[in-house]
């Protein structure tokens, strides 16, 4: 952790020196990862080796720059929470989406049951459990998960994004906790749809195959107002990608979502497979992999490079 707001003498313009920049953030977050544990709870997902760790940072400009390991696949989990919302929002509009959902930190663990049956009817926000299910429930009535696996690939900026039939299927059998919210929601009334078949797609969007280069390419989209640069094809209409970065600032980090906006402060969204997205307005998308998780479900390694990132590239949202 940082405890100083001194920043060591850094030219910004120089590109050598953000790639070393980038590089030594590699090497933080590896190490850091020493200190983290895959996630056991969906058990295809402890099969991940805790070791592996990988950054991946995209400019609009065209440059890559990228350590570790970027390439290897693994589930996007939580990460599709945020593709979920950019359909409902593209498809549904601002409105009836957020008729159905709230825009609030839960402050609680991304699979908590306890607001929703306490405090409120309607899910917190869109970027835990409760609240994508709830968005699910929507899209459910006129997607299936071939058009939101395409809506994903364009999203993305990858067509080589598949489903990981393994994950999908550990998923499925273990989800007790998902069916309990899918189903909480269905008796108090809210649900917009079929409790099964939202909860299909659900499981399914989290178990699409990603890797590093994927995730940055998500924030690239998201930084470039959801335009992709490389074919100028707008993917979602710009009016919306405000409300989805700031879903990600207050809420995509579950509950470390504060502590995480002021150490990193860029938009950002994890998923319990080790990956982190970050967009960068106007400038970067960040992927990394790192399954090596913290008790809150976020990735060690991820979250020490990004910090490093942050702070020495000026990344902060608050500058
Ligand atoms: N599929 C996971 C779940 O529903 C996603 C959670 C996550 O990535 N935090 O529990």
């Amino acid at each position: 952790m940082y405890f100083t707001y001194e920043r060591p003498e850094f030219d910004a313009g120089d590109p050598k020196e953000i790639r070393r920049v980038i590089e030594e953030a590699y090497v933080n977050g590896k190490e850091a990862a020493k200190n983290g544990k895959a996630a056991d709870y969906i058990p295809e997902l402890a099969k991940a080796d805790p070791e592996d760790f990988g950054i991946c940072v995209k400019s609009l400009d065209g440059e890559t720059i990228a350590f570790g390991e970027v390439e290897k696949r693994f589930s996007i989990q939580s990460i599709s929470k945020v593709i979920n919302l950019a359909a409902a929002l593209k498809y549904l509009g601002f409105r009836e989406t957020f008729s159905h959902v709230h825009m609030e930190p839960s402050g609680d663990a991304f699979n908590s049951i306890l607001k929703l049956d306490t405090v409120s009817d309607l899910p917190f926000n869109p970027m835990i459990n409760a609240g994508a299910i709830q968005v699910m429930s929507m899209l459910s009535n006129f997607m299936d998960f071939e058009d939101l696996m395409e809506f994903a690939r364009a999203f993305c900026m990858d067509e080589e994004i598949t489903l990981n039939e393994a994950v999908y299927r550990s998923e499925a059998e273990t989800g007790d906790r998902n069916r309990a919210i899918v189903y909480l929601l269905k008796s108090k009334g809210v649900l917009q749809g079929d409790p099964d078949k939202t909860l299909d797609l659900y499981f399914k969007m989290c178990s699409l195959n990603v890797n590093a280069k994927t995730l940055a390419n998500m924030g690239l989209l998201l930084s470039n107002k959801g335009q992709n640069p490389f074919t100028g094809k707008y993917i979602i209409h710009p009016g919306y990608i405000r409300t989805i970065r700031s879903l990600m600032f207050t809420c995509g980090m579950y509950d470390e979502s504060g502590e995480y906006g002021v150490l990193v402060g860029v938009p950002s969204k994890s998923g319990v497979g080790g990956g982190i997205a970050a967009s960068v307005s106007g400038r970067l998308g960040i992927g990394t992999y790192g399954p090596a998780l913290n008790r809150k479900g976020n990735s060690v390694g991820g979250i020490a490079a990004l910090q490093h990132m942050s702070h020495l590239l000026q990344l902060n949202v608050f500058g």
